[in-house]
């Protein structure tokens, strides 16, 4: 396995795109812009199984090697919750600022608690035959309770990464990008494409 000549990227989250996009940005692919799929589901536990399956399924049905995303955040105060459940953590179909409402309610109760946290990613690369090929990355952090800035999504208005005092929705684009879950799980993803035989 190597890098694929054409690959799909395997979301509907214009958020998650951009940044893959970003990341991406020098790998030897041809990027399958406008492909059309059906919604996978994320029925699994962890981000491994959520991210194999996003892959493969797209990379199934449009006949051509698809790259996915699976993450979230693990707050320690929440025994590492909500996780792989980020996405639908205020309910099924619930919009980042409802998702983030409710982190932000539930920190307020768990006084006393710590207020460490990091984000999570697995990136995958799935081939129509089946193979695949993954890797991780974990993004460090504490959490603020005051939402502050504009920029990224989900929960980086409260999410501090470790080396900054600021929130990860204050951290430009390149800043992000250099150490986020996202950015390590693709960056370590890329080169276990170039050097795998
Ligand atoms: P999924 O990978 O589609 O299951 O969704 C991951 C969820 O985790 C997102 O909807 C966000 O709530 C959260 N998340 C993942 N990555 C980030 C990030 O970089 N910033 C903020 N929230 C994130």
């Amino acid at each position: 396995m190597t890098f694929p000549a054409r690959l799909a990227v395997a979301s509907k989250n214009a958020h998650k795109r951009r940044e893959i996009a970003r990341i991406c940005a020098d790998w030897p692919v041809t990027w399958l812009e406008d492909a059309d799929w059906p919604d996978v589901d994320e029925p699994h536990a962890t981000y491994l199984e959520n991210a194999l399956a996003k892959a493969l399924a797209v990379s199934a049905a449009l006949g051509v090697p698809a790259l996915a995303d699976d993450s979230g955040i693990e707050v320690d105060a929440l025994g590492g919750g909500p996780g792989p459940r980020s996405a639908r953590f205020a309910g099924e179909g619930a919009s980042d600022q409802e998702n983030l409402a409710l982190l932000v309610e539930e920190l307020g109760r768990a006084v006393g608690r710590p207020r460490t946290a990091r984000y999570r990613c697995v990136a995958a690369v799935a081939w129509p035959e089946g193979e695949t090929l993954h890797a991780e990355g974990v993004c460090e952090g504490s959490l603020v309770t005051e939402p502050s800035g504009e920029r990224g999504f989900g929960y980086d208005p409260i999410f501090v990464p470790v080396g900054f005092d600021r929130t990860m929705a204050e951290l430009t684009d390149e800043e992000k990008d250099r150490i986020s879950h996202r950015g390590r799980a693709l960056t370590a993803l890329g080169e276990r494409l170039a050097t795998t035989g």
